[in-house]
């Protein structure tokens, strides 16, 4: 439980456990990993998706100024695969793949709300 409590707050993440380490937990290891990114998302840009209200319309993807720096965003598309991006269209939900790309994780972060203004459903939260 104490460990768990840890997982939520950030003070540990799901590596820190040997066991999770062992080849036959990776499974185990990979699902809590997943049911963590909301948590460890938050931490960093204090965005919060609500999958539940995202459309899946990609407004967000191509108004985000990072998703911005590859050329295929810039002229309405999604991005390709290489290419670095914060948040990306998986099906039919907006994903924010690499949150330490979003401004707001910088160090020292950068004010950006583009996609919670843009979003035209409210499914992105500024939580902090
Ligand atoms: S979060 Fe909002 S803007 Fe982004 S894809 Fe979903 S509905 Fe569209
Ligand atoms: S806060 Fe700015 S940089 Fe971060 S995901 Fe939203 S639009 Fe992109």
């Amino acid at each position: 439980m104490g460990f768990a409590a840890k997982l939520i707050s950030g003070e540990a993440k799901p590596e820190d456990c040997p066991l999770l380490l062992e080849p036959t937990y990776n499974d185990n290891l990979e699902t809590l990993k997943n049911l963590l990114l909301p948590f460890t998302e938050k931490g960093l840009t204090g965005l919060i998706i609500s999958d539940e209200n995202c459309m899946g319309c990609g407004i967000c993807v191509v108004v985000c100024e990072e998703n911005r720096m590859n050329e295929e965003v810039i002229y309405g598309k999604g991005g390709r695969h290489k290419d670095v991006q914060v948040l990306r269209i998986e099906c039919g939900k907006v994903r924010l793949v690499d949150a330490k790309k979003c401004k707001r994780a910088f160090e020292p972060p950068e004010f950006c709300r583009a996609c919670v203004d843009h979003c035209p459903t409210n499914a992105i939260e500024l939580v902090s």
